[in-house]
C-alpha cells in the first residue's frame, strides 16, 4: 500500500509538474508567435515597394529610348517607394527596440504648450494647404515629465493622421488641460471616422482600416502602435472615440509628476 501510494504520489507531482510547464510556457508561446508574426509582416510590407522600385528599374534599364517625359514617371515611383521604404524602415526600428527594450526615455521637464505649438507650428501650413483648419486650445501652462522628442512624435503620429483621414474642409483640434495628477491631451477631426468594428485593432501592428487612403498618403500601418508604446512607456494611456462620417478623437492621459531620470 505504501508503495503503490508513494508511485501515485510521484504520478501527481510529475502530471502537475508537466501542466505547471505548459502553462508557464504559454505566455512565452504566444510571445514568439507574436514575434514571428511581426517579422513576416513586415518582411510582406517591405516587398511591396521593392517591386515597384524593382519593377520601374528594369523597365529605364530595358527601355534606354524613353523620353524623358516617361523616364521622368520611373523616377518618381521610384523615390516615391524608396521614401516609404525609408519611413517603414524607421518604424520598425523603433517598434523592434522598444521589443527589446533598448528605447530608454530620455527623461527631462517638457512643457506641453511650447511642445504642442512647435507640432502646431509644423502641421499649421501642411492642414492649411489641405484645406482644414488646425486649432490649439490649451487650458493652462502644463509641464510634465517626459521624453520631448518622444512626446513630438506621439502628435506628429496622430496630427498626421487626423489631415490624412479628413476629407476636406476639415477641422483638427488639439486640447491640453490637467486632471488630477495627470494631463489629458485630445486630437480631434471632423474626419471620414473609424467604423466601430475597426477600433479596438487601430493600434495593432499593420492595421490599416483604410488601406488604399493609408498607402497613398504613405502610411505603414505602424503609426498607432508607436503612438500607444510611447504613451504606455510614458506611464499613460490612450484611448479613442469615433463616428463615421463625422470625426474622430484621440484622447491622452499622462501622468504629471516627475519620475527620476532613468528610473524607467
Ligand atoms: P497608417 O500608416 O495606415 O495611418 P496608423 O497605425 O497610424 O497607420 O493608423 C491605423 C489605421 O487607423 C489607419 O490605417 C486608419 O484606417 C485608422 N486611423 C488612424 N487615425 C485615424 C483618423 N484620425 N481618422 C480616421 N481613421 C484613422
Amino acid at each position: 500500500i505504501i508503495i503503490s501510494g508513494l508511485i501515485m504520489g510521484m504520478i501527481i507531482i510529475i502530471l502537475a509538474g508537466y501542466y505547471l510547464a505548459r502553462r508557464a510556457m504559454v505566455p512565452i508561446q504566444a510571445a514568439w508567435e507574436k514575434q514571428q508574426q511581426f517579422v513576416a509582416d513586415a518582411s510582406h510590407e517591405l516587398r511591396t515597394p521593392l517591386a515597384v522600385i524593382k519593377s520601374n528599374a528594369e523597365l529605364m534599364l530595358r527601355h534606354p529610348d524613353h523620353t524623358i517625359e516617361e523616364e521622368s514617371i520611373r523616377v518618381t515611383n521610384i523615390v516615391r517607394e524608396v521614401r516609404r521604404m525609408t519611413k517603414l524602415v524607421a518604424d520598425l526600428l523603433t517598434l523592434a527596440r522598444a521589443d527589446a527594450n533598448q528605447a530608454e526615455l530620455q527623461l527631462e521637464l517638457v512643457n506641453l504648450n511650447e511642445l504642442v505649438a512647435s507640432v502646431a507650428e509644423q502641421f499649421g501650413p501642411l492642414a492649411e494647404l489641405e484645406g482644414h483648419m488646425l486649432r490649439v486650445a490649451m487650458a493652462e501652462e502644463l509641464k510634465l515629465t517626459g521624453d520631448r522628442e518622444r512626446l513630438y512624435q506621439l502628435l506628429v503620429i496622430l496630427l498626421d493622421n487626423a489631415v490624412k483621414y479628413t476629407p476636406p474642409p476639415g477641422h483638427i483640434l488639439i486640447t491640453g488641460a490637467k486632471q488630477g495628477g495627470h494631463i489629458l491631451v485630445t486630437v480631434e477631426d471632423s474626419g471620414q471616422g473609424i467604423p466601430p468594428e475597426d477600433l479596438p485593432r487601430v493600434f495593432d501592428r499593420f492595421y490599416r482600416g483604410d488601406k488604399a487612403r493609408s498607402r497613398e498618403k504613405g502610411g505603414t500601418g505602424l503609426g498607432l502602435a508607436i503612438a500607444k508604446w510611447i504613451v504606455e512607456k510614458h506611464g499613460g494611456k490612450i484611448g479613442v472615440e469615433s463616428t463615421v462620417g463625422a470625426g474622430t478623437k484621440f484622447s491622452i492621459l499622462l501622468p504629471v509628476k516627475w519620475i527620476k531620470r532613468n528610473s524607467f
